[in-house]
């Protein structure tokens, strides 16, 4: 008998590479993985809980996010979803804007968000009732991706529509790199006591080995220093350090990414 509540569902980061995370949701049965850059560590998540795959969520196509694929095909032929704009090998439902993916094994629905930058194809998931936003190489927690393919101003586009999204959406990036992320916003911004509060917490998560992500919509906007490039402080600091010379807001987004570009 359905009750009308949702499914509890269970989100898991599984650690790969150096510092990649691939999400695998669950229901204690079936399973769904975003941007499984590699097979074996999902295979043995599958296995050790008895999961059944349900599908494959793509954002974009650098192998750290879809190098798992084939493999996991030969285990278990599910549908492949991914970026319409991007050619990604076993792909079998092509996304754009506003399209909508059910998985209904889990009672799940995403909403995709086109959110070109890092590549030109990258899209996001949105899982709008239970607040999850997977964004790949995009948003960042105190960061966001480099810009491989997009310009400055499609990047800046792409992280005002993720700002859109409510403040208590849970922001579920691909990668753990937020404490280097943190450590340039407070260069960018030394005065602001959330960033600061916020450095220490993601250190002492750190230090516990747990993982920073996901983190929120509310707490980038407030320490994100790619979601603050109107903030006054900030265009301050980027003008009298000599990076900004025309004073408009994708040259401010611009001269901050490429301040992170060289930051160590
Ligand atoms: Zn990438
Ligand atoms: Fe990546």
């Amino acid at each position: 008998m359905s009750t009308g509540l949702p499914k509890p569902l269970i989100v898991l980061a599984v650690p790969a590479f150096n510092d990649n995370y691939l999400w695998l949701i669950h229901d204690t049965h079936s399973a769904v993985v975003i941007d499984p850059g590699d097979a074996a560590p999902i295979l043995a998540v599958l296995k050790s809980l008895r999961l059944k795959l349900s599908a494959i969520l793509l954002t974009h196509h650098h192998g750290d996010h879809v190098g798992g694929v084939a493999q996991l095909l030969q285990h278990c032929a599910v549908p492949v979803y991914g970026p319409a704009n991007e050619a990604i090998a076993g792909v079998s439902h092509r996304l754009s804007q506003d399209d909508c993916v059910t998985v209904p094994e889990l009672g799940l629905q995403f909403l995709v968000l086109e959110v070109p930058g890092h590549t030109l194809g990258h899209i996001a998931y949105m899982a709008p009732e239970q607040g999850w936003l997977f964004c790949g190489d995009t948003l960042f927690a105190g960061g966001c991706g480099r810009l491989f393919e997009g310009t400055p101003a499609q990047m800046r586009a792409s992280l005002a529509k993720l700002m859109a999204l409510p403040d208590s959406t849970q922001v579920f990036c691909a990668h753990e790199y937020t404490l280097a992320n943190l450590r340039f916003a407070l260069a960018v911004e030394p005065e602001n006591v959330d960033l600061m509060l916020r450095f220490e917490r993601e250190q002492e998560k750190r230090e516990q080995g747990l993982a920073t992500v996901p983190s929120t919509i509310g707490l980038e906007k407030a320490t994100n220093p790619f979601l603050r490039d109107q903030t006054p402080a900030i265009v301050r600091q980027l003008i009298t350090s000599g990076r900004l010379h025309e004073n408009t807001p994708v040259a401010a987004f611009a001269a901050l990414r490429e301040w992170k570009n060289t930051f160590h």
